[in-house]
């Protein structure tokens, strides 16, 4: 079912921020299925990042948006299907995280990130 993580969920998954994404356990069913995903926005001064971590399993999920400062994905399979409308598919997180775990089974996801050239 899908439902954002708790407080004592999130600090699980901090704790395990030093591994890799799909190494992390998730703390709702124990599965080590955790997946993420980052949308790149424009609206301030310099990009940010809206984030999704979610477990394949159970769909247990946490978004956050921060500041990408000078990381940057290479691709985003979502915007590159649903352009304009990508907000709508935002606002359903059922819909969001089926749609992402079929890029993660196609292989577009993990977004590959690199490194913004210094004053780029
Ligand atoms: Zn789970």
């Amino acid at each position: 079912m899908t439902r954002p993580y708790d407080q004592n969920h999130r600090e699980t998954l901090g704790a395990q921020l030093h591994l890799p994404v799909a190494e992390r356990t998730c703390p709702v069913c124990g599965r080590t299925t955790m997946r993420l995903y980052h949308h790149t926005t424009y609206g301030r001064s310099e990009p940010s990042w809206i984030n999704y971590l979610w477990c394949g399993n159970c769909h247990a999920y946490s978004s956050s948006f921060t500041g990408a400062g000078r990381k940057m994905v290479e691709s985003d399979p979502l915007l590159e299907q649903y352009g304009d409308r990508i907000s709508e598919v935002f606002r359903d997180p059922e819909r969001l995280l089926t749609i992402l775990d079929g890029y993660w089974k196609a292989g577009k996801l993990p977004q590959v990130i690199s490194r913004r050239p210094r004053g780029g």
